[in-house]
């Protein structure tokens, strides 16, 4: 069975930044892509909030650039998906979708978190064209436009509360007749003049020619009241939740209810000694590139303190 000192898994910003730090500290760390190589940033176009753009950066090209510096430091960076892992011993064992089996002695799991959608066919085939689950990514490209925030939660206000600063109107989609998010935020989009809740209401499906320019909406007030209509607007947000790419560690380290890995205190460190967790899958609050980049960073560090203890 190969072995590795270090074996990364995932692609993100936080994969290929623990990448980068794990090659130059002379780790050989081996890298394994994951379902979506390069992680949630493919899903958009360009990204103007990371430091040291003043023009912003392609996010496919940026990724691409991060992994051929992990390259330069000698990291070996492969397609494909882990499957298993077993974390009961060292080394710690790690099987891949093409069967191939590592043995490794630290682990740093990248394997970010994916937006969940509402699974409408409508939302992939206006992906990039008016559909986006980040509004800070994408939230630039609407100012001075009409946009809809699906969702009732913490991130779906933030999110309207965010675009509102942008864009002419926000309305937010939410199914149920109450926001599940906490007080402070429920009162900032409750007061703020351009947001309007557009209380049980769900979405049917997107309209436009030439990328989004409206949704088909149902406002349902038990059977004998629903009403469809056309809502005509320039962007589609999604805000109902990211699920943590961490099914396969399930019951093997520590994680919160949904999923999200657990890090002892502001460290990369897990329960499981040699194990480590970076980016969005051990981070349910801030979510961006930059803070993913760090803690890869901080991920490489440990390993590399681990090993050498
Ligand atoms: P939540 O799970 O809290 O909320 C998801 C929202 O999306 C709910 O309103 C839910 O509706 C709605 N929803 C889910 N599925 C669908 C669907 N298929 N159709 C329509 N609506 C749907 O997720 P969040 O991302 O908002 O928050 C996750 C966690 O992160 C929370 O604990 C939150 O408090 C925290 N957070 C904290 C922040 C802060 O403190 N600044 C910022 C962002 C997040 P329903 O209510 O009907 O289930």
């Amino acid at each position: 069975m190969e072995h590795t000192k270090c074996l990364i898994i995932g692609s993100g910003p936080a994969g290929y930044t623990a990448a980068i730090y794990a090659g130059r500290a002379n780790l050989q760390p081996i890298e394994y892509c994951g379902l979506q190589t390069g992680g949630q940033l493919t899903q958009t176009t360009i990204v103007e909030n990371f430091p040291g753009y003043p023009e912003g950066v392609d996010a496919n090209q940026m990724m691409m650039e991060l992994r051929e510096q992990a390259e330069r430091f000698g990291a070996d960076i492969r397609d494909g998906v882990v499957t298993a892992a077993d974390l009961s011993k060292r080394p710690y064992i790690v099987t891949i979708d093409d069967g191939t089996q590592i043995e490794a002695d630290t682990i740093i799991i990248a394997t970010g978190a994916s937006a969940k959608y509402l699974g409408l066919p409508d939302e992939q085939k206006y992906n990039g064209m008016g559909v986006s689950a980040c509004a800070t990514c994408d939230g630039f490209f609407y100012r001075k436009k009409v946009v809809a925030v699906v969702g009732g939660g913490d991130t779906a206000c933030e999110e309207a509360s965010y675009l509102a600063n942008l864009c002419t109107k926000v309305y937010m989609i939410v199914r149920k007749p109450y926001l599940r998010a906490s007080d402070i935020m429920r009162r900032r989009v409750e007061e703020n003049p351009k947001i309007e809740i557009l209380y049980e209401h769900n979405t049917e499906g997107l309209y436009g020619d030439n990328g989004v320019e409206g949704a088909h909406l149902v406002a349902r007030r038990g059977e004998a009241d629903e009403r469809h209509y056309d809502l005509p607007i320039d962007g589609f947000f999604l805000a109902i939740g990211h699920k943590p790419n961490t099914d396969e560690f399930r019951g093997q380290i520590d994680m919160d209810e949904q999923g999200y890995i657990k890090t002892l205190g502001a460290s990369p460190c897990t329960n499981v000694e040699g194990i480590f967790a970076a980016g969005d899958c051990a981070d349910p609050t801030y979510r961006q590139a930059i803070v993913a980049a760090g803690s890869g960073c901080k991920a490489a560090l440990e390993a590399e303190r681990y090993l050498n203890r």
